[in-house]
């Protein structure tokens, strides 16, 4: 995201967007809370973690010396808002690959591994350019081709595979900041997202899990059918993008399964994968890098 595009103020709402915890899950981040010292009474909204990119791998992941939880297990339930993403140091980043698969981390200690809860929903916030102004008419990059291409690439690989939506924003001119009708308020958004919700909870029951992004592939494989132009339309976007991989596959159908959810359709067509595949579309290399979110 360019600066001045409000990607704090976007991230900050998405918590607001989120179902209410449930019993279970407020005790679940209250306990890691409390083995930090951290709780006062029960935790009953959403986590908002914002940490900077200066933060050891230790304070990010968990572990150190005396082991302690990371901010993605006090994220656990909530969100992780990691802004100027590329800035972060390389092993902080790549510590985040096994608990965005698995959902928890685990930590080396002398006398045997700790197994921490750590089920967050990633935001990642990059600019175009160390300077922030690549691509943009307003003000002039500063940056040169071989500082572009060294911050783009940090961009690349197997954890932009596990980043479901990527979506580029452009700058927002004052004058539309300062538009008198405001986008859709929150509480409509709220209540989609709580009926999809509900609909995963409904199908995921049998397995005991609650929400689309925990389902494991044996689960994908019985609960996200496709109709036959969805089979089609899957197997030309296999074709076409060569980038794809068996974990990002997976991915896309979660996305277009909770893409049928958020509309309430019983089947995946066409239209919501390809909508998935929008959101996957991001090439790195390209003239004007698209931002993660
Ligand atoms: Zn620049």
């Amino acid at each position: 995201m360019s600066p001045g595009s409000g990607k704090t103020m976007v991230a900050r709402r998405i918590p607001t967007l989120l179902p209410d915890m449930t019993r279970a899950e407020s005790l679940e981040t209250t306990k890691i809370y409390s083995a930090m010292g951290l709780a006062h009474g029960l935790i009953d909204t959403r986590p908002f973690r914002a940490p900077h990119h200066t933060i050891s791998t230790a304070a990010l992941i968990g572990g150190g010396s005396s082991p302690r939880p990371g901010e993605i297990s006090l994220a656990h339930n909530g969100v992780l808002f990691l802004d100027e993403f590329p800035e972060f140091p390389r092993a902080a980043v790549e510590g985040l690959r096994q608990p965005l698969e698995e959902r928890t981390v685990t930590i080396d200690r002398i006398h045997g591994a700790l197994r921490l809860p750590a089920s967050f929903l990633l935001v990642a916030a990059a600019n175009p350019c160390p300077c922030g102004w690549h691509g943009s008419r307003a003000r002039e990059c500063t940056c040169g081709p071989a500082a572009i291409e060294r911050y783009r690439l940090r961009l690349s690989g197997p954890l932009l595979d596990r980043i479901d939506l990527q979506v580029y924003v452009r700058p927002v001119p004052l004058r539309e900041l300062r538009r008198p009708e405001p986008g859709e308020p929150s509480a409509p958004i709220r209540a989609r997202v709580a009926a999809a919700r509900d609909r995963q909870l409904a199908r995921l029951r049998p397995w005991n899990l609650r929400c689309n992004a925990e389902m494991p592939s044996a689960v994908q494989r019985a609960t996200c059918k496709l109709d036959s132009l969805g089979e089609r339309t899957l197997a030309d976007l296999v074709e076409n993008r060569r980038s794809f991989t068996a974990r990002s596959i997976d991915r896309l159908i979660k996305v277009a399964r909770t893409i049928a959810d958020l509309i309430g359709q019983d089947d995946i067509d066409a239209g919501c994968l390809l909508e998935a595949a929008a959101y996957r579309d991001v090439d790195p290399t390209a003239d004007f890098v698209p931002q993660v979110l």
